[in-house]
């Protein structure tokens, strides 16, 4: 079964295993999953093992996917009694799970998640990672299910949109699944926006077909193959990347073999992103510098919010 979350020893804290990858690809940290070890999330099973009893994990470090990132359980993995991350879970029709993305954070939080490192502590000897939270058993309080339940919250943009594109032959659950974005709540399926639709409202989750990616060597445009309608009459649909963004970019080198690809790629791509809205703007014409024309465009201000993927059935 898939695991919505995991405890990473390293970092001594439950993630997902998009923060996995964020963290794998983020050039100004040191982390890498591969000398990690995720461990059960739940507190109780966990503690029951010690810290060789681990999860694997799936899709964590490349850089385009198609099936979705999880954790998994390896052959030998335990758990205890009752844990719900046991393996004898299956999906109802027993075939596998590892199609969508089943965990939708209900709200995608615009600030990046800071991880504390654990201290290494001298004379650690591979005991158990965590001591579990010693709740009284006469507190009311739901506190054990709290900490055993999945995080709600997510600031990685990949997370969203993969319970988007996932689901996207489930229009209903995606009608249904609430997601928050600062002040602005709604569902996922009105959060995500086609281009082309982008006049209907602001702050929104804009995606659409890519119809090519311009690199100009430090900075790129994206264009988008359908047009914006605006008094009977089609505008293209771009976002500019500066060479500024991309420079101070912590994801560089991963962004950049990203979108070189995927600028050379015959395969189908779409471009996600969030937190501009491209606007009607009047640009000087190549061929006649005199005139101008109208295209809806808008520079992103932040690559964290900003995806290029595959998308199949989409459309
Ligand atoms: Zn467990």
């Amino acid at each position: 079964m898939k695991f919505d979350t995991a405890y990473s020893l390293s970092l001594d804290d439950k993630v997902s295993i998009y923060d996995v990858r964020d963290l794998n690809f983020d050039e100004t940290t040191d982390f890498d999953s591969d000398k990690d070890s995720f461990l059960c999330p739940s507190d109780a099973c966990r503690a029951a093992f010690d810290a060789t009893n681990v999860l694997s994990t799936f899709n964590a470090k490349n850089v385009n996917y198609l099936r979705t990132p999880h954790f998994k359980n390896k052959p030998g993995t335990r758990h205890i009694d009752g844990c719900r991350y046991a393996s004898s879970q299956k999906t109802a029709n027993g075939e596998s799970d590892d199609e969508r993305e089943e965990n939708f954070p209900s709200e995608f939080v615009l600030t990046r998640r800071q991880y504390e490192r654990k201290t290494p502590t001298v004379g650690t000897e591979g005991g158990l990672p965590q001591e579990p939270p010693k709740a009284p058993s006469n507190q009311a309080t739901t506190s054990h299910s709290n900490s055993d339940s999945t995080p709600d919250k997510t600031s990685v943009f990949a997370h969203p949109v993969e319970c988007y594109v996932s689901n996207i032959d489930d229009k209903d659950k995606l009608k249904a699944m609430p997601l928050k974005i600062g002040e602005h709540t709604a569902t996922y399926w009105a959060f995500f926006k086609k281009i082309e639709y982008l006049q209907d409202n602001k702050g929104l989750i804009y995606w659409g077909r890519i119809k090519a990616i311009k690199d100009y060597t430090s900075s790129f445009r994206i264009d988008f193959e359908k047009k914006v309608w605006l008094d009977k009459k089609p505008y293209s649909v771009n976002v500019y990347l500066s060479k500024k963004l991309i420079e101070n970019y912590r994801k560089r080198t991963a962004f950049l073999e990203q979108i070189k690809a995927a600028a050379s790629s015959e395969r189908p791509l779409y471009c996600f992103f969030y937190g501009v809205t491209p606007a009607l703007k009047q640009v000087p014409s190549k061929k006649n510098p005199e005139q101008t024309f109208g295209v809806f465009s808008a520079n992103i201000e932040n690559l964290d919010h900003l995806i290029i993927r595959e998308a199949p059935g989409v459309e």
